[in-house]
C-alpha cells in the first residue's frame, strides 16, 4: 500500500490503554549529505566477514585484569545479548520481507551458556546491567529459564528486555516472576494499516495487549521504542508522545540506522533528531533532563503541554546518525551464536561460544572479552569513519542478526 493511502485512509486504533490520539503534520526537513550505504550482501549474513579466534593473537595493550575497558578510555558496563536471530514480524527497516538465513538450533547459545557468559560479564568483568534483545527474544521458549538462571546468578542485575511484545500478554507475568526487570516495546505507529505496512504483519492488537500486561506485571519503567520513516509514519511523532505520556510510557524515538537486511537504507528516509525535536515542540515543552545522559544511547527530555507547568512525562531520542554518542558508548553485545561485537556497526566479531563449548574456564573467557573490547572502533566501526562519511560501510551482520 501507498504509504500516503494508507495515512489518508487509516483511523487511529482504538487503543485500549487511555490514549489521546491526536494528528499533527510530520517533519519534512532533509537531512543532507548523508550518503546511502549498502554494497553487496553477503553470501551468509549469519557468518560474516573478519572473526577473531579467540586467543590466538592477544590484543596489544589489553588489560589482563578488571573490566572491558578499550583504547579511548571507555568501559563498558551496558551488556546487550541477543537470545535470538528470528523474529515473528518483518520490520522493513530491519529485515527482508522473506526473513533470513536462520541460525541453525546448534549455533544458538543454550539457556545454559547464555547463564554463564552473564555471569562471567558480571562477575568478572563489572557489567552493570543486562539488556536480552534479538531478533524477538519472545521466539525463544526457554525464555523464563534463561531470565530465571541469570536472576538467580546475579540478584540485583537489573535485567530488561526490548521486543515487539507480540505474545507478552501471556508471558508478562510469568517473565516478572522469573527475574526480568523492565520491557522496551517497540512501536513505531498507532495506526493499524501503517503497522500493517511497516512491520509486514496485522498484528498491532497483539502488541497493545502485550504491553497492557507488561504494566499490569510491574515490568515498567516502560520505554516504547519507534523508528520513524519519512512518509510513511512521521506524521505520528506527536500522537505516540501523547499516547505514551497518556499512558505513563516514556517515548524513545531511534534514528533510522544503516543496518536493515533489504540493504535499502537511504539518507532521506532518515528524520533527524533535530526535526523530532522540532516536530514534538508543536505541543510540548522540552526541557532537558536534568538527570543528564550518562553514557545512554538516548538523550533524555522532560515533556510538558503547551500552557502547563505538569511534568507530562519524558522523551528520549537515539540519534546514532545525525547526533551519535559513541564516545561515551558504554555498551558490549553478543551475538545469539555468542560472538562478541564490541560495536553494532563493527566489521569483526570474537567468537565467545567455541571458547566455552571447548571448555574455557571463566577466566579464560573474560580474557577473550578484554582482548576483544580493547580493539572497539573509536565510532561506527572505525578508527576513521563515522556513518556520515563517505567511506562508511556498512556491516554484513544487520541489525535483527546482531541483537538491537
Ligand atoms: N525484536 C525486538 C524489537 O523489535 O524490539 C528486539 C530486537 S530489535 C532489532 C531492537 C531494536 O532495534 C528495535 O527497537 C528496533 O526498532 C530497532 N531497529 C531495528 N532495525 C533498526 C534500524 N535499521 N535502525 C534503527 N533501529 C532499528
Ligand atoms: Fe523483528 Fe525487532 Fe527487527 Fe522488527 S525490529 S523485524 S520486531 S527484530
Amino acid at each position: 500500500m501507498d504509504a500516503d493511502h494508507a495515512h489518508a485512509t487509516s483511523r487511529p486504533v482504538s487503543v485500549p490503554l487511555g490514549a489521546t490520539v491526536t494528528s499533527a503534520a510530520g517533519p519534512a526537513a532533509q537531512l543532507g549529505a548523508i550518503r546511502s550505504t549498502g554494497g553487496p550482501r553477503p553470501a551468509d549474513p549469519q557468518r560474516p566477514g573478519p572473526q577473531r579466534e579467540p586467543g590466538a593473537v592477544r590484543a596489544t595493550g589489553a588489560p589482563t585484569d578488571g573490566g572491558l575497558q578499550d583504547r579511548f578510555g571507555r568501559v563498558a558496563t551496558d551488556l546487550r545479548v541477543s537470545v535470538v536471530d528470528k523474529c515473528n514480524l518483518r520490520c522493513t527497516y530491519c529485515m527482508p520481507a522473506d526473513g533470513m538465513p536462520w541460525l541453525p538450533q546448534s549455533q544458538l547459545m543454550s539457556t545454559d551458556e547464555i547463564r554463564r557468559i552473564v555471569r562471567v560479564a558480571v562477575q568478572s568483568l563489572g557489567a552493570e546491567e543486562l539488556r536480552l534483545t534479538g531478533g524477538e527474544p519472545l521466539v525463544r521458549k526457554d525464555l523464563e529459564f534463561i531470565i530465571a538462571g541469570i536472576r538467580a546468578d546475579n540478584p540485583d542485575l537489573p535485567i530488561s528486555m526490548t521486543t515487539n511484545a507480540v505474545g507478552l500478554d501471556r508471558r508478562a507475568q510469568a517473565l516478572k516472576d522469573a527475574g526480568l526487570t523492565r520491557v522496551n516495546v517497540s512501536l513505531d505507529t498507532l495506526h493499524p494499516e501503517t503497522f500493517a505496512e511497516l512491520t509486514r504483519r496485522p498484528h498491532l492488537d497483539k502488541v497493545l495487549a502485550g504491553l497492557q500486561a507488561a504494566r499490569a506485571a510491574g515490568l515498567g519503567p516502560i520505554k516504547i521504542n519507534a523508528v520513524l520513516l519519512r512518509g510513511i509514519n512521521d506524521t505520528e511523532v506527536v500522537p505516540l508522545v501523547d499516547w505514551a505520556v497518556s499512558n505513563g510510557f516514556e517515548m524513545r524515538f531511534i534514528e533510522d540506522m544503516p543496518l536493515d537486511g533489504d540493504r535499502s537504507w537511504s539518507a532521506t528516509n532518515v528524520i533527524p533528531a533535530r526535526d523530532i525535536r522540532a516536530a514534538i515542540e508543536q505541543s510540548f515543552s522540552l526541557t532537558a533532563d536534568p538527570r543528564g545522559r550518562g553514557a545512554a544511547p538516548a538523550e533524555r527530555w522532560e515533556v510538558r503541554r503547551h500552557g502547563e507547568t505538569t511534568l507530562a512525562g519524558h522523551v528520549g531520542i537515539i540519534s546514532s546518525v545525525t547526533e551519535p554518542f559513541c564516545s561515551a558508548c558504554s555498551r558490549t553485545r553478543v551475538t545469539a551464536d555468542g560472538r562478541i561485537r564490541s560495536c553494532l556497526f563493527s566489521h569483526e566479531e570474537t567468537d565467545l561460544l567455541t571458547a566455552l563449548r571447548d571448555g574455557a574456564d571463566d577466566e579464560g573467557l573474560a580474557q577473550i572479552w578484554r582482548d576483544a573490547m580493547w580493539t572497539k572502533p573509536r565510532a561506527h566501526g572505525s578508527d576513521r569513519v563515522g556513518l556520515a562519511r563517505p567511506d562508511f560501510v556498512q556491516p554484513e551482520r544487520t541489525m535483527s542478526a546482531i541483537g538491537g
